[in-house]
C-alpha cells in the first residue's frame, strides 16, 4: 500500500470514529483532501484510493494542477475547492475553474464571482469564512457581519450559499477549540432561523478534525495527515 493510501485509511477511520462518538452517520462528513503544495502525481494517488474532493489555496498552482489532471476521467468526477485567501484580481480563475469556494469574506468578491461564473457551469458553491478567534486571526468576516454577507450572497444568481467555514487559531486547549467550532454552528443555526438554508460547516483540519466533527462539521479539510508535512 502507498503512504497516501495508508494515510487516507487512517483519516477515514478517524472520521468514522469521531462520527460514532458524536452519534452521527459517517456519510454526514465529507473529507476534503487539501493538496496545496503537492504535485498532481500525489492527487492521482489519492484519486486511485477513491478520493474525489480536493482543496487548493493558491490560484496559479491550482490552475496548473487542474490542467495537468484533465486527462483523469473518473466517476464521480474530481471536485475542486478553493480554500485560501482570495484577492479580487483572481476571482475570474476561481469562477471558471472551481466547484466550491470556502473563503468568501466580502460582498465585493461575491459580486465579481457571480458575474464571472460561466453560464455553462453549475453555480459556484460558497461558504462564508468567519473569524471565530477574534483578534488572534485576521482572515474571515466578523461573526456580526456574517448575516448581512450571507443575505447578499444568497441573492446572487450564479452562487449557491452552502454554509460557513472557519480556521480557529491553533491551541492545545480542546475546550477552547470546541467553543470556536460551536460558535460557527450557532451562527449557522441563527442564519437558518432567518430564512437561509445552510447545510455546510467547513471546519476541522489534520490536528482537530475530531473536535470539529463533535461540533457539527460536515466538511473537514485535511492536508498533512494525508499527504505529509508540507
Ligand atoms: C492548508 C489548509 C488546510 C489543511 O491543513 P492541515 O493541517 O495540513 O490538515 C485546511 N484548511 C485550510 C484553509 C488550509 O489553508
Amino acid at each position: 500500500m502507498t503512504t497516501i493510501a495508508a494515510n487516507l485509511q487512517v483519516v477515514r477511520q478517524r472520521i468514522a470514529a469521531a462520527c460514532a462518538a458524536a452519534g452521527r452517520a459517517p456519510a454526514s462528513v465529507t473529507l476534503l483532501a487539501v493538496s496545496k503544495t503537492w504535485p498532481a502525481v500525489q492527487v492521482r494517488a489519492a484519486v486511485a484510493c477513491g478520493q474525489r474532493a480536493f482543496g487548493e489555496s493558491y490560484v496559479q498552482e491550482a490552475t496548473d494542477k487542474i490542467a495537468q489532471l484533465r486527462d483523469l476521467v473518473v466517476e464521480p468526477r474530481l471536485e475542486w475547492h478553493f480554500i485560501g485567501p482570495l484577492q479580487s484580481n483572481k476571482t475570474r480563475t476561481v469562477a471558471e475553474r472551481f466547484d466550491w469556494l470556502h473563503s468568501l469574506d466580502r460582498a465585493k468578491l461575491a459580486e465579481r464571482l457571480s458575474a464571472q461564473r460561466p453560464a455553462a457551469l453549475a453555480p459556484l458553491q460558497v461558504c462564508i469564512e468567519v473569524n471565530v478567534s477574534g483578534e488572534a486571526s485576521k482572515s474571515g468576516c466578523a461573526p456580526e457581519e456574517a448575516a448581512a454577507l450571507a443575505q447578499a450572497v444568497a441573492r446572487l444568481p450564479n452562487l449557491t450559499l452552502r454554509g460557513l467555514m472557519a480556521i480557529p487559531e491553533p491551541t492545545e486547549d480542546i475546550a477552547l477549540l470546541r467553543s470556536r467550532f460551536a460558535l460557527l454552528r450557532q451562527l449557522q443555526d441563527r442564519l437558518n432561523a432567518q430564512g437561509l438554508a445552510l447545510d455546510t460547516l467547513s471546519m476541522g483540519m489534520s490536528h482537530d478534525l475530531e473536535a470539529a466533527i463533535l461540533e457539527g462539521a460536515t466538511i473537514v479539510r485535511v492536508g498533512t495527515a494525508i499527504f505529509g508535512e508540507r
